[in-house]
């Protein structure tokens, strides 16, 4: 990954996006993180501040059990809204130790970055003296081997990664230029550590995985990802639901909106229910999508054309009985 000079491994996510925040703080001797709503970034207490993920699929708030000085540092921002970072920023000068961001947001459905985003967002960091935070815990070997940051052409300071590094073992990573990475202990003086860090089981996994994705991998999910995006569209075509169907190479998200989703606003205008109906059905016919409108859906290598072709089948009738609704807010 082009960021990532020298990484340190940990179990999960959450323990990834924790202590790039830590080591973020430390490096800039500054408290406060901005992150942007719907934005999941793990369950440190930090991070749950207008999370996405299950804290949006359930419609709680995040903060029960999360004191208001572990919180209170959490700036949020819009997502695909620079203007808010810069106004953030010049609210609090000097004291904004980093940036979080799903450079591909995948937790409140898949909201692409609009052009000059992450752009913008390395831009202002680097003015502001501020860390610029990559979440691929997602994005990682998935939109492509070098990430968001091959794929877009924005280098962060600090990468998380996740999920697909272990190869369905745990395992998570955090990384960035040497000269910030060699402050965490014991090379410097930034604590962290953890007993099953960098196991052998889940690294082998991930080891594996890595080997197997080769350039022809990534142009199957490609391709794979436009054809199950198209599959979708056409069947909500025919059925007359209005649908927005939001993408990234092999991760997307099919809305039940007819407007565009840029944000987890407009990814809240979606129909929930709607959704609900169709993930029912679509389970009925043998498919299944994560359950939630605020989820991505990943095509993986093993979705070959006997799978596509059974998606295809099984999408025909899915859409039917299904009321286009009217769009809540
Ligand atoms: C899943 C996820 C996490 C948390 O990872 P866990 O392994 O579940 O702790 C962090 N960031 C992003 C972007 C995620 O999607």
């Amino acid at each position: 990954m082009p960021a990532v000079e020298m990484l340190r491994l940990v179990n999960s996510g959450t323990e990834a996006a924790m202590s790039a925040v830590r080591l973020a703080r430390a490096m800039t001797g500054r408290s406060k993180l901005i992150k942007f709503a719907g934005g999941y970034h793990g369950h440190a207490d930090a991070l749950l501040v207008e999370a996405g993920s299950g804290v949006a699929t359930l419609g709680i708030p995040g903060t029960p059990g999360i004191t208001a000085g572990a919180a209170g540092d959490t700036l949020v921002a819009r997502f695909n809204a620079l203007a808010e970072v810069e106004a953030t920023m010049a609210q609090w000068p000097g004291q904004i130790a980093a940036v979080i961001v799903e450079p591909v947001a995948g937790n409140m459905g898949v909201v692409p970055p609009g052009p000059g985003f992450l752009e913008g967002l390395r831009r202002l960091t680097r003015d502001d003296g501020s860390l610029l935070i990559f979440d691929e815990v997602i994005t990682g070997f998935r939109v492509a081997r070098g990430g968001a940051q091959e794929r877009f052409g924005v280098t962060p300071d600090l990468t998380c990664l996740g999920k697909a590094l272990g190869g369905g073992l745990p395992i998570g990573a955090y990384g960035g230029r040497r000269a910030i990475m060699e402050q965490v202990a014991p090379a410097g003086p930034v604590y962290q550590a953890g007993t099953l860090s960098g196991n052998p089981l889940a690294v082998a996994a991930g080891l594996a995985t890595l080997e197997a994705l080769d350039d022809s991998a990534y142009r199957q999910l490609e391709e794979a990802g436009a054809r199950v995006a198209r599959m979708v569209q056409s069947a909500a075509d025919a059925a007359g639901i209005p649908l927005i169907i939001n993408r990234v190479g092999s991760m997307l998200t099919a809305f039940f909106t007819d407007r565009a989703v840029v944000d987890y606003a407009s990814a809240r205008r979606a129909n929930t229910a709607s959704f609900a109906s169709w993930f029912r059905r679509l389970l009925a016919n043998g498919v299944s999508l994560p359950p939630s409108q605020f989820e991505a859906a990943f095509v993986s290598t093993a979705h070959d054309d006997e799978a596509l072709a059974f998606l295809e089948r099984s999408l025909t009738d899915s859409f039917t009985g299904i009321r286009p609704a009217p769009v809540p807010g």
